[in-house]
């Protein structure tokens, strides 16, 4: 075989394997998975207090363009006129968990106010995307003895914290999950800030091209065969989270 051609050939099956490939995911938004030859990290955007009509929107659709799955902990008092972008997240395979209904703190809560918290946005999920498990964000991330065994899913802490609603910058919210990141991570963000809308999607860009897949926390325990256990406050895909 004559040398040309043999370049030609490993030049062209070069182009067909060590691209980016997309994996179809039944009726969701296709995930993007890196390169052969790259090591392949997985790690979990969270978004708390939406949805909000004008950021959210924007951050779903950068989302669905580089095939990225995310988490959404909404606020039971910004669902109503926001129902549409709720139905979007669950058919573009994001998962959407519960972040309370006035996102009052939980620790040292009279019992029935963090029955009540829960209970009522877990009933408008419920109403608006069917019946199923909503896993919780506590406020602020903060629990007490008490609330384990009054909360009938696992519960979601974090294992990076940019602090995005006290920076309000984007560079400085990239710069810091770009230096701290390692797989297995859960990172904070807010979907209410503009702000933080363009540093997610920069982040999603910087670490797809590192390897990283994005996918939702459900996802993320699968992955590192984590079994979640109700009640359980997880701060990544391998650490529980103790108080
Ligand atoms: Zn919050």
């Amino acid at each position: 075989m004559k040398r040309w051609f043999v370049w030609i050939a490993m030049a062209a099956l070069m182009a067909v394997f060590c691209r980016p490939v997309t994996v179809e995911t039944a009726g969701l938004s296709p995930l993007t998975v890196p390169a052969r030859g790259e090591e392949t990290k997985y790690i979990a955007l969270t978004f708390d207090d939406g949805p909000r009509a004008d950021t959210t929107g924007r951050l779903l659709d950068g989302l669905q363009e580089r095939g990225a799955h995310a988490t959404f902990f909404v606020i039971g008092e910004q669902v109503p006129e926001n129902e549409a972008l709720l139905k979007r997240m669950a058919a573009e395979g994001h998962q959407v968990g519960n972040h309370t209904f006035s996102h009052e703190s939980l620790q040292n809560a009279a019992e029935h106010t963090i029955i009540e918290e829960i209970q009522k946005t877990e009933v408008l999920l419920e109403e608006i995307l069917g019946e199923g498990e909503y896993w919780l964000r506590p406020p602020y991330g903060l629990v007490d003895n008490r609330i384990g065994p009054l909360v009938k899913t696992p519960m979601i802490y974090w294992s990076l914290d940019p602090e995005d609603w006290r920076l309000l910058n984007t560079d400085q919210v990239v710069a810091y999950v770009l230096g701290r990141v390692k797989n297995g991570d859960i990172i904070l963000l807010h979907d209410f800030y503009p702000t933080s809308v363009d540093a997610a999607l920069q982040i999603v860009d910087a670490l797809q091209a590192e390897g990283y897949v994005f996918l939702t926390v459900e996802e993320l325990f699968q992955q590192f065969g984590t079994q979640p256990q109700n009640g359980v406050l997880y701060a990544s895909a391998t650490e529980e989270r103790n108080w």
